[in-house]
């Protein structure tokens, strides 16, 4: 397919756009349904290929990207026609007879880039909402993941309509040659740093642009009353911190926040579980790439940081495989704690200990935990908070009081798996929201359409006004 080249790509999938052909209810199911086929039947495929590029367990694999990609599809199946059908509006009296309706129309040709942690999840799901509403689409993998992208380019061209989508392998060099061509929508899931250049290029031909990036995403980690409740609290946080793709991934969390005085439970309970989760490491995703292991492991090695780590802290760099690492308290100015970690490291903060560093006005008390809804508000908006608590104010405070893409209460990462919710960053975070309608809503205009008879004229509407005088 890159033979014709990534201009002959874009003008072939405009070509088929074009032709009208992908507006069709018709289209978008029989799209639909090739790509439901796809999940079922390349199974084995995505699987190897996620071993391939991340070491993914097949286990993490279907609950994290092929079982998620199989219930959207579905999902969007179900509900295609119901979002494709115009929706009437009220309008005012003053307009009668008057008819409003909100139609949904298709954008045109999207491109979409996608990451390495969920190379295939993040690919297709996108292209699911792109699909549904009645696009043409270019794909663009992460080279980082080889074997996925090579996957995509196969299984896309063999299930789905090769003249309207189509997969594009390649590095920055393609990116940025994608990125000279004209589209009608670009939709990055990657780093703010690349999501810069892509948004400078889109600029150049006002594309609209939707970005989902990462950031540092806390977890508040109230006393909870009972030692069944911490315990699961602590399962689900090992569960987005290490279970996937060994916290490689933008909904994990980052830092726990806890009370200095619950501290030693939190610890000695993550540690038990991750004892129990991981007796082998053999079930633990390797981290992507040399570069990356290098990064984590320079957030890790400066002394003030590496005196902090209180579990972990193994490194091998030959199989790239980093241990399940606590550190306590680090260094709020460290790297550690203003980068997005990325990786199986997780700082824990007590909201004591850092009071005078933290250079917040003396009014703020850091001792309790309701403390950490400043810590949070102090720093770029995450794309999602994540509170183990049983305190109903303490609920309403951190839901009124903080800003993120989404805010769970008392689990980690089901937010991403339920289609009502929508999925997207806020500030730093990045900006649009999918999943479900959302993402049909993502790829769609929806064109204001008002029908007018020609009963009823109102004259006054028209110059010369000389009969017109104010009511004062
Ligand atoms: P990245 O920005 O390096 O790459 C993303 C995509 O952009 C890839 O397809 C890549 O090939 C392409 N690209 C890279 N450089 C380019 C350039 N100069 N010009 C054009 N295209 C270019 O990101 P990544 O390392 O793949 O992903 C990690 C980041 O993604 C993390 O910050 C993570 O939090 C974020 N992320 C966000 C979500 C989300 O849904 N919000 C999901 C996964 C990952």
């Amino acid at each position: 397919m890159e033979s014709v080249g990534v201009e002959g790509v874009a003008n072939e999938v405009r070509t088929a756009y074009e032709s009208g052909k992908t507006r069709s209810l018709a289209w978008r199911r029989s799209q639909l349904k090739a790509l439901q086929r796809l999940l079922y039947e390349e199974e084995e495929g995505m699987f190897r290929a996620l071993k391939q590029d991340l070491g993914k367990h097949q286990a993490e694999a279907y609950r994290d990207e092929v079982g998620i990609l199989i219930k959207s599809v579905n999902y969007a199946l179900e509900n295609l026609k119901k979002w494709m059908t115009p929706c009437r509006v009220p309008v005012p009296l003053l307009t009668f007879p008057t008819r409003g309706e909100l139609v949904p129309e298709p954008l045109g040709v999207i491109l979409i880039f996608s990451s390495w942690n969920f190379p295939i999840g993040l690919s297709l799901e996108p292209l699911i909402g792109a699909i549904a509403a009645g696009n043409a689409i270019v794909l663009k993998p992460s080279e980082l993941a080889p074997a996925s992208s090579n996957f995509l380019a196969k299984s896309v061209s063999k299930y789905l309509d090769s003249m309207s989508v189509k997969v594009v392998r390649g590095g920055p060099d393609v990116g940025q040659k994608l990125l000279e061509q004209k589209w009608d929508k670009i939709f990055f899931t990657g780093s703010s740093r690349v999501a810069r250049i892509v948004m400078a290029a889109a600029a150049k031909h006002l594309t609209p642009v939707a970005v989902e990036l990462g950031g540092k995403s806390p977890a508040i980690f109230d006393s909870l009353s009972s030692a069944r409740d911490r315990k699961v609290a602590v399962e689900r946080i090992v569960g987005a911190k290490w279970v996937p793709c060994s916290g490689q991934v933008c909904i994990g969390v980052d830092y726990v926040l806890v009370e200095e005085q619950f501290a030693p439970i939190l610890i000695d309970q993550l540690k038990a579980t991750l004892e129990k989760f991981y007796p082998r490491f053999d079930c633990l995703s390797r981290i992507i790439n040399g570069q990356h292991f290098q990064r984590l492991s320079n957030l890790i090695k400066d002394p003030s940081v590496a005196a902090t780590i209180i579990h972990g802290g193994s490194l091998d760099s030959e199989t790239l495989f980093i241990e399940p690492t606590i550190l306590l308290d680090p260094p709020l100015d460290a790297e550690i704690m203003n980068e997005e970690i990325f990786g199986p490291l997780l700082p824990i903060i007590t909201v004591i200990v850092h009071v005078q560093v933290l250079t917040l006005p003396s009014r703020f008390q850091l001792k309790k935990i309701e403390d950490s809804i400043e810590f949070i508000r102090a720093r770029p908006k995450p794309l999602v908070i994540y509170a183990f608590t049983k305190d109903e104010k303490l609920r309403s405070r951190i839901t009124a009081e903080t800003s993120s893409g989404s805010l769970t209460f008392n689990d980690t990462m089901i937010q991403f798996a339920c289609d009502e919710l929508p999925f997207g960053g806020v500030g730093g975070s990045g900006f649009g929201q999918y999943h479900g309608k959302f993402s049909f809503d993502m790829f769609s205009h929806t064109k204001a359409v008002l029908r007018r008879s020609f009963l009823l004229e109102f004259t006054f509407r028209y110059p010369p006004w000389d009969a017109w005088k104010l009511p004062f």
